[in-house]
């Protein structure tokens, strides 16, 4: 259990805010402002009570330098137009200028640091730097859950500095896996696609002793057939992988997980848009083709089974959704989890792909709740725990 923004005493205090607004940036310009938009109701909370915002990120990679390309300052005026007011830019995140431009502000002001990362005692976690973080400031509030993952000094020294809160967005994506994993109302799914098994062994070594069923997909499904005695032709197939997966299907068994494979396929020659294909049984792949995506007898069968949970977690495209036809079963999927979430089921999506996918799909806005985190989303899903909400804990 952590601390949420409504349990803070706000008003007049100093809240320095960790966010991710980390956002794709090309020639000068914000690409996609979901990030800021998403973290923008936590300021607007955080100002509703009375305090000063004190808002840091990090931004790129600066390898602990300066680099005039990932300052923050970039995307000052995006953050303005999504709050909807002025914000002072302090061209530091630590020392004199920020105590000036803190000591300067008024209840409800808002202000932004400069990239984090233009030091490389944030990345190493330094205890001098969190503490250098922490000096001018009241109260610690993490929103980026997508760096929770990192043990880094502005999301985890500094928390334990300070008293402190999770923030909107945190609360958000805490709340929102809770509900697939932690406590999920059964029967739940996780539906797990993407290209290799080997990086999603911890993913599937947990998620069989959390769920009651397990749809995999994409390449990593190929591996499974594979260790099932499948001849899977020229496919992305891991054989070094198959003792591991018939581990996992044992694991699965013992847990009383079931775990759906795919029955058909659509193959094709080369991985390429538009490459020509055909549609057949798992046991009937020709030797010269590759598994491209999940057929349409696997994709009714998963529907079905989605239609008898009350709960779906996803991570993972179940083909080579990038590249047409290959993503007609992935966007299947996504139209029948979309559907079925209208009629009560809880839908959770995460991990890079995964979101684009769905975007793609056009389901986007029509999950339950579609995670803004990558990396982190993929280790919370692994039952790993993750220092930055640790950290948060009361
Ligand atoms: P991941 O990053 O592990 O989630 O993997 C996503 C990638 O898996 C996407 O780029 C897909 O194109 C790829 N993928 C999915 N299914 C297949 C498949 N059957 N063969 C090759 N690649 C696939």
């Amino acid at each position: 259990m952590f601390n949420t923004i409504k349990d803070l005493e706000a008003a007049g205090k100093v809240v320095f805010v960790r966010a991710d607004l980390n956002v794709p940036f090309k020639e000068g310009k914000v690409t996609d402002t979901t990030r800021i938009d998403r973290f923008v109701p936590t300021v607007k909370a955080l100002q509703a009570k009375g305090a000063k915002v004190v808002i840091a990120s990090h931004f790129g990679r600066p390898n602990g330098q300066f680099v005039a390309e990932m300052s923050l300052g970039q995307i000052v005026a995006d953050v303005e137009k999504s709050l909807g007011q002025k914000i002072t830019f302090v061209d530091d995140c630590i020392g004199e200028k920020v105590t000036a431009a803190i000591k300067a502000m008024k209840n409800g002001d808002v202000i932004m640091l400069e990239n984090l990362r233009f030091y490389a005692q944030e990345e190493k976690n330094d205890a001098e730097f969190a503490a250098k973080l922490a000096k001018d400031v009241d109260i610690y509030v993490n929103d980026a859950f997508s760096c929770a993952h990192r043990a880094h000094a502005s999301t985890e020294g500094m928390a334990k500095l300070k008293p402190n809160a999770a923030g909107l967005l945190m609360q958000a994506e805490l709340e929102a896996l809770d509900s697939a994993l932690g406590n999920p109302v059964r029967p739940v799914a996780a539906i797990v696609g993407g290209a290799k098994v080997s990086t999603k062994l911890d993913l599937l070594g947990n998620l069989v002793k959390k769920v009651d069923k397990l749809v995999i997909g994409g390449g990593m499904a190929n591996t499974f057939l594979y260790a099932q005695g499948v001849e899977v032709g020229s496919s992305l197939c891991e054989k070094e992988m198959a003792d591991t997966a018939r581990e996992i299907m044992e694991k699965a068994k013992a847990a009383h997980c079931e775990i759906i494979l795919p029955v058909d396929a659509v193959v094709a020659k080369e991985f390429a848009e538009n490459a020509a294909n055909e549609t057949v049984d798992v046991k009937a792949v020709p030797a010269d083709k590759m598994i491209l995506d999940i057929g349409p007898e696997s994709v009714k069968n998963v529907n079905a089974k989605l239609a008898e949970c009350k709960t779906v977690i996803w991570n993972g495209p179940v083909g080579a959704f990038e590249i047409k036809p290959f993503n007609k079963a992935t966007f299947a999927i996504a139209e029948a989890v979309a559907d079925l979430t209208a009629k009560g089921l809880k839908s959770i999506g995460g991990g890079g792909d995964t979101v684009s996918a769905l975007k793609k799909a056009g389901v986007a806005t029509k999950l339950s709740y579609l995670s803004s985190a990558g990396g982190a989303f993929l280790e919370w899903m692994e039952g790993k725990a993750l220092p930055g909400v640790v950290a948060l804990e009361k």
